[in-house]
């Protein structure tokens, strides 16, 4: 039995869902396959938050990459009637004066973008909470917030079917099927059925190695560990109105106002241990990641050290050795695409790399230069 498609997408997360999107509002007749649901727990976006933020340090070719997505982001808020993106502002927290921060500081400065240096009497003022003898300086940008992930999904879902695309949850790509001479020339499932496609676009997480293992996609998962917590006091003002999404990015850590029954949530930005891509989702937290959180908050929040009501979640990052996202075509096969390896910093820009991707694959322009995200780029090292 074999299934006739225009373009297949494998993966219905952020990536594969908003590319899903661009393709079927260019015309395309787009199917889309995911082994689970859309969205799902397991996903990297099936989580409920994603922080938003303008702030690359030196980097400005990503600052540029956050500034073209906020439209789009800003659009979908538009046409969901929802706030998708939430602008409460990203407030992050210097602790050396000529590091990340400052460099963030200038870029945006010098794209005329609204930026504050807050001192440490302006902390004080804004954020008594915040422990001012920890932080030299703070930075605040207001366009940045909190991206509702799962939400994001689950809209870019039913716009995309809207415009015709047709989603299928829980089929299994097990092999993909090669040809010399013209490249990708079915998808078999784990029932065996065949899916073919005049094109396919595999946007697979953290399982994109398994996905194309024919390919040697060079990406490494991270087990990462975020705690949801309940402030144990003046829960009021860690409410979004008032609370910034916020980071120490030196200390690690970043961490999120209340959003979910009166619970906030913090996470450790560097790489966990390396795993296998699996069903991840535990609440259980090793005791050493709860130390650490609470060592972060006593150093910068300490009236939220003593928490007692808690819980755990895992999460994976798709790495590639220079953090820097893949998104090309694939060797050898004129009609197969690739977007992965987002390193744990992809999620706020889902809309235009599905816009980017369904530019490539209609044989159009992309509108973001490529070649920092060639899959070619690993071999030459
Ligand atoms: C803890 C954590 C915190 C993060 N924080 C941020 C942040 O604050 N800001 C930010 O911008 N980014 C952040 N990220 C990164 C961001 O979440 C990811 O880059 C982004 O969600 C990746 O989306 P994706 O579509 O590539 O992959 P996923 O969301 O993982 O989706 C891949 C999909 O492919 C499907 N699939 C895989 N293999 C198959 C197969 N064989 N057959 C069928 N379907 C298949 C899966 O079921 C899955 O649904 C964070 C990530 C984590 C884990």
């Amino acid at each position: 039995m074999s299934d006739k498609h225009g373009v297949i997408v494998v993966g219905g997360g952020i990536m594969g869902v908003s590319a899903a999107y661009w393709l079927a509002q260019k015309g395309q007749a787009v199917t889309l396959l995911d082994q689970y649901d859309i969205p799902n727990q397991w996903a990297a976006s099936g989580d409920h938050l994603r922080v938003f933020r303008l702030t690359y340090g030196k980097d400005a070719f990503y600052t540029d990459m956050a500034l073209k997505t906020l439209p789009l982001w800003l659009d979908l808020n538009t046409q969901t009637g929802e706030k998708i993106l939430q602008q409460n502002g990203v407030l992050e927290l210097a602790t050396v004066s000529h590091g990340y921060e400052e460099h963030s500081l200038n870029v945006l400065k010098e794209l005329k973008l609204p930026v504050q240096r807050l001192e440490k009497n302006d902390l004080k003022r804004h954020y008594p909470m915040i422990n001012s003898r920890a932080v030299k300086w703070g930075l605040f940008h207001k366009d940045g917030g909190m991206l509702w992930a799962s939400k994001a999904v689950t809209h870019l879902a039913s716009l995309a079917q809207r415009k015709g695309a047709k989603f299928r949850s829980r089929v299994k790509i097990t092999q993909v099927l090669r040809d010399k001479k013209e490249g990708i020339r079915g998808l078999k499932d784990e029932h065996g059925r065949l899916h073919v496609g005049e094109s396919y676009l595999f946007a697979g997480g953290m399982w994109t190695p398994e996905l194309l293992k024919s390919y040697g996609i060079p990406i490494k998962v991270t087990r990462q560990y975020q705690l949801y917590l309940r402030p144990p006091a003046n829960r009021g003002r860690y409410r979004p109105e008032h609370f910034p999404v916020f980071a120490s990015l030196a200390a690690g850590f970043y961490g999120f106002p209340l959003h979910l029954h009166g619970f906030m949530k913090i996470g450790d930005h560097r790489k966990g241990p390396i795993a296998k891509p699996g069903k991840g989702g535990e609440t259980e937290l090793p005791q050493a990641f709860e130390k650490k959180c609470r060592a972060f908050l006593k150093r910068f929040i300490p009236e939220l050290t003593n928490f007692t009501e808690y819980e755990g979640h895992v999460c994976h990052y798709d790495n590639t050795k220079d953090d820097d996202f893949i998104l090309d075509r694939l060797p050898d096969a004129p009609n197969g695409f690739i977007a992965a390896g987002f390193s744990g910093h992809g999620f706020k820009f889902g809309p235009l790399i599905g816009k980017t991707m369904a530019d490539l694959v209609v044989g159009g322009k992309p509108e973001l230069n490529l070649h920092r995200f060639r899959l070619g780029r690993f071999k030459r090292r």
